[in-house]
């Protein structure tokens, strides 16, 4: 089949997928859809991976230490141009967002399927970023927009911005590179302890201040944007609910914005890729306050994790649209015609284990049945009797639902998670369950410290709450009413008996006074 992109401005027959694991396998789901030819690579510890299996072509590229092979920006540059690729894909993680290597690909007279190593450069440091969106009207977090290393500075503008306060690594990335500062008696130590952590890190110990903002959420607008200045938004993702600064549940819409809201920031957002003439998909990440205030924090530039619930609400391949841009065609969505449909959720499936403060574990995945039926997707790196190798991240696959509303989809995540047969290491599988429970998440009453407040590891996951506590709302029933409807007609099982609202045991056999509630459920 001839590539969807053949006469392009930058036609793309064939591109190298220079990654691993679930998102190696999603972006050649598109290509080949698009009748582009896919060049895998793998390092010792991937031989077996289903991406190597699935793609046209498929390179060893070394050891399974990623520095030594998904890290070896110049070898994979060469493989590509030796297979006669027009295209590398980098995904996310490892090559995705270094600029450096963004600009060797240019050189290379490749295209990288992703933003200019201008505009890579530009957001891929946060204090860069905040410097570039300035006169865009893009609200920051108060705090420095240069690095700070002196412990005298560092103290005048603490005092200014007031405690606590947050110092945070310009390199920063992955949750990792961040201190609290609850009093200006730890900022001193706190400064010294961050620089040297950021420069073992990230090789630079450039840091700065910011405000830490008490309970925000952690709102997302994905952007997609062509070489000809035309960029929209693809709405929100809520990504609130994080254990260490890192995702684990997200979901779009956000239960927390309204038309308004939404506007504004997918404004402000269009805002930030026209200060760093964006092209490609992109994220800007902002935190929303308890006021409805929302703050730049920062652009990743690339397909983010989460993008699945995206793609979910819009009916748009995401990866297709990247190849597309890539390529230099003209973006053809309009913002006005781009409409929210339903609602959907992600429960990122890693090996870790939330028993014991979510590290990792390790295994073999005995068993591996992933749940199917309507509104259920599975991106997944990994299959029945494949060994986790320590050398990567922990994730092993995302679970996607999408349905009618927000009330449906959590009812359809927990059927789904009923269904998932999964044996070998421990994994965040009963956690996600867990949160699928919590009548906060239930009513959206809830932020970044979510897992602090409610989550106590086993404690949590090996006492089952009765249904009332699991589900209640402070005073209507016709909460807990929807949603004990939304789980029987998704499980064909009646909840516990004393429940306050008892369940109808049935879609077509609702109980007496629930059909309203059933039919809110059921449409959007
Ligand atoms: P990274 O690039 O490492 O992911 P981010 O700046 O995107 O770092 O922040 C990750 C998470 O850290 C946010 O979603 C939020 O939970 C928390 N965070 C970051 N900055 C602040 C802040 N100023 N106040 C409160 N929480 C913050």
């Amino acid at each position: 089949m001839p590539s969807a992109l053949a006469h392009a401005p930058r036609p793309i027959h064939k591109v190298l997928i220079a990654n691993r694991g679930e998102i190696a396998w999603r972006i050649l789901r598109t290509a080949r859809e698009m009748g582009i030819e896919t060049v895998a690579v793998f390092s010792e510890a991937d031989r077996m991976a289903p991406h190597v299996r699935h793609a046209d072509w498929a390179f060893p590229i070394g050891p399974a230490p990623s520095s030594a092979s998904y890290l070896r920006g110049e070898s994979l540059i060469r493989l590509a141009l030796e297979q006669g690729c027009q295209a590398i894909h980098p995904g996310y993680g490892f090559l995705s967002e270094n600029a450096a290597f963004a600009k060797a690909v240019e050189e290379a007279g490749l295209v990288l399927v992703g933003p200019s190593s201008r505009s890579m450069e530009a957001m891929g440091n946060k204090v860069a970023a905040k410097q570039a969106v300035a006169g865009y009207e893009i609200p920051l977090v108060p705090g420095t927009d240069h690095p700070v290393s002196d412990p005298v500075q560092a103290a005048e503008i603490a005092q200014a911005i007031g405690f606590p306060l947050l110092i945070k690594a310009a390199a920063g990335g992955g949750g990792k590179g961040m201190r609290i500062v609850n009093r200006l008696e730890e900022l001193h130590e706190s400064l010294h302890l961050a620089i040297s952590e950021a420069s073992n890190a990230f090789g630079d110990g450039a840091v700065f201040l910011e405000k830490y903002i008490a309970n925000p959420r952690h709102i997302e607008i994905q952007l997609m944007a062509d070489d000809y200045g035309h960029t929209v938004y693809l709405f929100e993702r809520e990504c609130s609910i994080q254990r260490r600064h890192q995702k684990l549940v997200e979901e779009a819409p956000s239960s927390c914005l309204d038309t308004d809201l939404r506007k504004a920031m997918g404004e402000a957002a269009v805002r930030v890729a026209q200060a760093c003439g964006y092209r490609n998909a992109g994220t800007v990440e902002f935190l929303l306050d308890q006021d409805n205030r929302f703050y730049f924090l920062e652009m990743n530039t690339r397909l983010q994790v989460e993008h699945p619930v995206t793609e979910c609400i819009t009916g748009l391949d995401l990866v297709r649209l990247q190849f597309e841009m890539a390529a230099g065609l003209p973006l053809t969505l309009h913002q006005e015609d781009l409409r929210i449909n339903g609602h959907s959720i992600e429960l990122r499936i890693c090996a870790e284990d939330p028993r014991n403060q979510f590290l990792p574990d390790l295994g073999k995945l005995i068993r591996f049945q992933p749940p199917q039926g309507p509104g259920v997707r599975l991106d997944s790196g990994y299959e029945e009797g494949m060994d986790i190798p320590v050398h990567y991240d922990p994730l092993l696959a995302k679970l996607i639902v999408h349905a009618p509303n927000r009330l449906a989809a959590i009812a359809r995540m927990k059927r789904a998670l009923d269904e998932f047969e999964l044996a070998g290491p421990a994994t965040t599988l009963d956690f996600g369950r867990w949160v699928m429970e919590q009548s906060a998440f239930v009513e959206g009453r809830f932020d970044t410290g979510f897992i602090a407040q409610y989550f106590r590891g086993a404690e949590s996951l090996d006492t089952p709450l009765p249904p009332w506590e699991s589900t209640a709302s402070e005073s209507p029933l016709s909460l807990s009413e929807e949603i004990a409807i939304a789980t029987a007609v998704l499980q064909h099982q009646s909840f516990s008996q004393g429940h306050p609202s008892t369940p109808v045991q049935s879609q077509s056999n609702p109980a007496p006074g629930a059909s309203d509630a059933w039919q809110r459920l059921w449409n959007p």
